[in-house]
């Protein structure tokens, strides 16, 4: 008889916490749920899930998981001829024969999902997601109603993953679904990259009721076409004419706070930065990090007839 390794098939480490056998068995329920799959592919994946649900039955089951270590993989079972078995139930029912081999029919008792984890946290979840923003946006702050992708309790079976004496077909067992939810942030001004926002009690709801957990949204900046972001700092370019780099003067930054008129020294060279402190993204708190420009010499695209005969003048002086 196969041995069956339940830890590989969470891919799992054999040490993890029942809380980690948890998320990996809710990740990869989603990720295999045969109503997921095309039609081609559903046979298999319905398989997989079998693999998956039987793995996460016995190690989500402190004392089926304890039995199941102490066998370990030299385990010499199956001596005997496999049982005889009722008709295997369908769906996503059915044990391997080192199942019922190591747990015979009691193991099979309350199939579904584990009592555990039926009963739930004691509070709805926690729930991240991504904030997308443009840099405009981070800058402006204030309140803000948008639309986040967020997992959510599965409306078909109420967070509980049952349907019956099997799994929720919606939800593949796992108690939510994804969905779109428009929450009201209050954004902070200038916030940064990878800022993580909590919405007190914007979280999973929980079945039954329960205290609802929070929601933390994940501040992603959108690319913008002028500044590169980097960290709290930010990065524009800065044109000048050749004349204003050779002999210094007055530039304009367009920074997101507005214009910045800096001082150009002479004999500026194309790619230095100036650093405008203060002008970047936030730091936490009122500090903000710094706005570099970045120096380009910029030759209009037509001369007037004026320059020309000034830039042929300079050309014959070697400069
Ligand atoms: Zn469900």
């Amino acid at each position: 008889m196969e041995y069956k390794d339940y830890y590989a098939v969470l891919g799992v480490k054999r040490d993890v916490s029942a809380e980690e056998i948890k998320r990996a068995y809710r990740r990869l329920a989603r990720e295999h749920h045969p109503d997921l799959h095309p039609e081609a592919g559903k046979a298999k994946a319905a398989e997989k899930f079998r693999e998956i649900n039987e793995a996460y039955q016995v190690l989500s089951d402190a004392e089926k998981r304890a039995k199941y270590d102490r066998v370990g993989p030299e385990w010499e079972g199956g001596a005997q001829a496999p049982r005889e078995r009722a008709a295997e139930p369908q769906g996503f029912a059915g044990f391997s024969d080192f199942f019922e081999e190591l747990f015979g029919e009691s193991g099979r008792r309350g199939f579904g999902v584990s009592d555990a984890y039926a009963a739930g946290p004691a509070m709805g979840e926690d729930i991240e997601a991504e904030l997308p923003l443009s840099l405009e946006d981070a800058f402006a702050g204030g309140e803000k109603r948008l639309s986040i992708d967020v997992p959510r309790i599965c409306p078909a079976c109420g967070g509980s993953g049952r349907a019956g004496k099997g799994f929720c077909r919606a939800c593949a067992g796992v108690g939510e679904s994804r969905g779109q939810r428009s929450v009201t942030v209050r954004l902070p001004k200038y916030v940064a990259e990878g800022t993580k926002l909590r919405l007190r009690g914007q979280g999973s709801s929980g079945a039954g009721g329960r205290e609802p957990g929070d929601l933390f949204l994940r501040v992603r900046l959108h690319p913008h076409p002028a500044f590169k972001v980097s960290g709290s700092d930010l990065e524009t370019a800065l044109d000048v004419p050749p004349s204003v780099a050779a002999l210094g003067g007055e530039a304009v930054v367009s920074a997101l706070d507005g214009p910045i008129r800096i001082r150009i020294p002479a004999a500026t060279r194309a790619g230095r930065p100036f650093r405008i402190p203060g002008k970047g993204l936030s730091k936490g708190g009122a500090a903000r990090g710094d706005l570099y420009a970045v120096l380009r010499i910029d030759i209009p695209e037509r001369l007037s007839a004026r320059a020309r005969a000034l830039y042929e003048q300079l050309r014959e002086a070697g400069s």
